[in-house]
């Protein structure tokens, strides 16, 4: 299945929350959700209510889409999750935080999961030293998470240093980020994951 390209402020439409896909302007009152929380489309409003099926489905797309996760690459992380010691919708989210373009966005050096995940495409950052290009990149304990030397000087860095952008930096985290860089240092705990997700529906969901 292809990426979807459309309208993300829909998605949050359609979740009934705030995703935070779009950077500062879902931090204003600008933000669809905030001025008028109804679902997309013609019908939206008058839609009837989820079956359990519905919410289950419902809750395993919010966490694609927050994450910025195909389906397929979606099922693997959870097989993974099911696979390793530990409780598996646990486990699942922080696999999903550990991506590496999550932690971009959680370490302020990008506004938004999707900004991040195009930063690290383009090969604008390093982990312990050497590029990596890859969004899905799982980070480990201990990790060095940069700006790489010859990206530091573009403006969209520079303003960083004056102005730093989206959430607070979560404790499982150190940001520094006069020098553009972060550490990861340790697994986040399930309480300090916020991303509003039900990991027991997305469980339930997948052993149907
Ligand atoms: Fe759009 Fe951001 Fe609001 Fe979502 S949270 S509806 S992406 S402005």
């Amino acid at each position: 299945m292809a990426r979807y390209t459309g309208p993300v402020c829909r998605l949050c439409r359609r979740a009934g929350e705030k995703l935070f896909l779009k950077g500062t302007r879902c931090y204003t009152d600008k933000c669809p959700v905030a001025r008028r929380n109804v679902p997309p489309g013609q019908h939206g409003v008058s839609r009837r209510k989820l079956s359990d099926y519905g919410l289950h489905l419902r809750e395993k797309q919010k966490a694609r889409w927050t994450y910025g996760v195909l389906e397929r690459q979606f099922r693997k992380t959870f097989e993974r999750a099911a696979k390793s010691p530990g409780v598996t919708g646990e486990r699942l989210l922080q696999l999903l935080e550990l991506r590496l373009d999550n932690v971009v966005y959680r370490l302020g050096l990008a506004s938004s999961r999707p900004e991040a995940r195009q930063l690290v495409r383009h090969g604008h950052f390093q982990v312990n030293g050497h590029k990596v290009d890859i969004p899905s990149y799982q980070v480990r304990e201990g990790d060095v998470v940069e700006v790489r030397p010859k990206s530091r000087d573009l403006a969209k860095f520079q303003a960083l240093r004056e102005s730093p952008v989206g959430p607070t930096v979560p404790d499982w985290l150190s940001a520094d980020l006069e020098n553009l860089r972060g550490k990861v240092l340790r697994a986040p705990k399930r309480e300090e994951i916020d991303s509003g997700l039900h990991e027991q529906l997305i469980v339930e969901y997948y052993s149907r």
